[in-house]
């Protein structure tokens, strides 16, 4: 039977390192489901959330953009960064979209909008993922 294996790698770590059953990643064109024997792509990935079914378990992380190629039996997520939702400060992610939203509302002279949109982003999946969490832990 074919399988897939899913690699998530950072430049500072390894994030994950599992043969799952599906992920579902933010491609930039939108969703992007993968399943065992996917074509091979390569895509660039908006920052938000990752879903990972393995064993009939899902697990959500958060990451920040970069790249999703799949070859073969493996999927390889090359992202800026990545955290699983036991690994996320909540009060910083919280802390960091609302300096975030708040550069996007007074816009500066010197704001890169595009810069500021991705902090945005980054800290929302963050958060979303955080709650995820605990959502899980009251069940
Ligand atoms: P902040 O302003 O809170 O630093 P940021 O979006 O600027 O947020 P990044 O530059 O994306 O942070 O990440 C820097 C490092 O900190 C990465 O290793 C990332 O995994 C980690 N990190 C960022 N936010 C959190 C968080 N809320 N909880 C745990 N780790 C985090």
């Amino acid at each position: 039977m074919s399988e897939l294996i899913l690699e998530i790698v950072t430049a500072e770590r390894v994030v994950y390192s599992e043969k799952i059953d599906i992920l579902v990643a933010p491609g930039i064109d939108g969703e992007l489901g993968i399943l065992p024997s996917h074509a091979p792509l390569l895509t660039v990935l908006n920052p938000g959330e990752l879903r990972v079914v393995k064993d009939g378990e899902e697990t959500f992380m958060a990451v920040s953009g970069g790249f999703l190629e799949v070859l073969g039996d493996k999927a390889t997520i090359l992202a800026d960064t990545a955290e699983d939702a036991d690994e996320i400060d909540m009060d910083r992610a919280e802390a960091a979209l609302q300096r975030a939203q708040e550069r996007v509302a007074s816009a500066p002279a010197d704001m890169d909008l595009e810069r500021a949109l991705a902090s945005v982003r980054r800290s929302q999946a963050r958060v979303a993922v955080a709650r995820r969490r605990r959502r899980r832990d009251v069940v």
